[in-house]
């Protein structure tokens, strides 16, 4: 079974990512319009009329901005926890109860033969959720838009080939920027975002049970630059003791275009 996985866009302005096992095509976030996500996908070969469900990690705008259009357009299925789904049941309009899909964090289920496991991260959301998505031996999982992690969170993705990991924000940056004081603390917060610093500790944590190709995701525009995001998470992997291009190949995701797609 093959595996490829496809991040549509990145970032504060718009998150979603393809994933498809064989013939089951799943979408995680929706987080730029209809038009844009169909162009984007169509751009790389995907036909949004193929993608079997729509999986969303929690209801901020840049996660669920085309939900509605596509359910109504193409009846895919879409899958959210309780919480998620009662804080944006207005901003995605009506879908179809027979699309509504509720799940419970930390209670895998299937979608055709791909197995999916939800599981909560702190986040100052209603219920947001992670995803670790395994099929035919493979396994991509969605780490995105969280404070902090810890072991338990991070053994739920434990064994992935692909990961998409949140990179947000340097912190320096971000203390020195002309963000409001308050909006600098919510990202710093325990239920904020992923520094890089804390994107590259995570990530050596997981080198003990995998060696993924890890996305680096949710990129500031504002508090980051990508060659920063990079070089950070790299340098805390190979004090750890491994190598980047063998033990973990670092890719990077764009605001504002699809990433380069991995096969597996
Ligand atoms: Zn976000
Ligand atoms: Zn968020």
């Amino acid at each position: 079974m093959n595996l490829e996985f496809l991040p549509l866009f990145s970032g504060s302005t718009g998150n979603s990512a393809l994933a498809a096992f064989g013939e089951t095509l799943l979408l995680i976030d929706a987080g730029r319009t209809g038009r844009a996500l169909e162009a984007a996908a169509r751009a790389q070969g995907f036909d949004m009329s193929k993608v079997r469900a729509l999986l969303v990690t929690h209801e901020h705008i840049d996660h669920i901005r085309g939900v509605g259009v596509l359910a109504r357009k193409y009846g895919m299925e879409v899958y959210a926890s309780e919480g998620t789904w009662e804080a944006m049941a207005e901003k995605v309009g009506e879908i179809p109860a027979r699309q509504r899909c509720v799940f419970t964090p930390e209670q895998d289920f299937y979608i055709d033969r791909v197995n999916v496991a939800p599981f909560s991260i702190p986040h100052d959301a209603a219920q947001p959720t992670g995803y670790c998505l395994t099929c035919g031996g493979k396994r991509v999982s969605v780490l995105t838009d969280l404070g902090h992690t810890n072991a338990e969170l991070l053994s739920r993705v434990e064994g992935s080939d692909v990961l998409l990991l949140e990179a947000n924000h340097d912190v320096q940056m971000l203390r020195d920027g002309s963000y409001p004081e308050r909006l600098k603390r919510r990202i710093l917060s325990r239920h904020g975002h992923l520094s890089n610093e804390a994107c590259g500790q995570a990530l050596t944590a997981l080198l003990r049970s995998c060696r993924p190709q890890v996305y680096l995701g949710h990129l500031s525009e504002e508090n980051n630059v990508p060659e920063l995001a990079y070089s950070t998470v790299a340098h805390i992997v190979e004090d750890y003791g491994a190598q980047v291009g063998s033990d973990v190949l670092i890719r990077m995701t764009y605001p504002d275009r699809a990433a380069e797609a991995v096969s597996l």
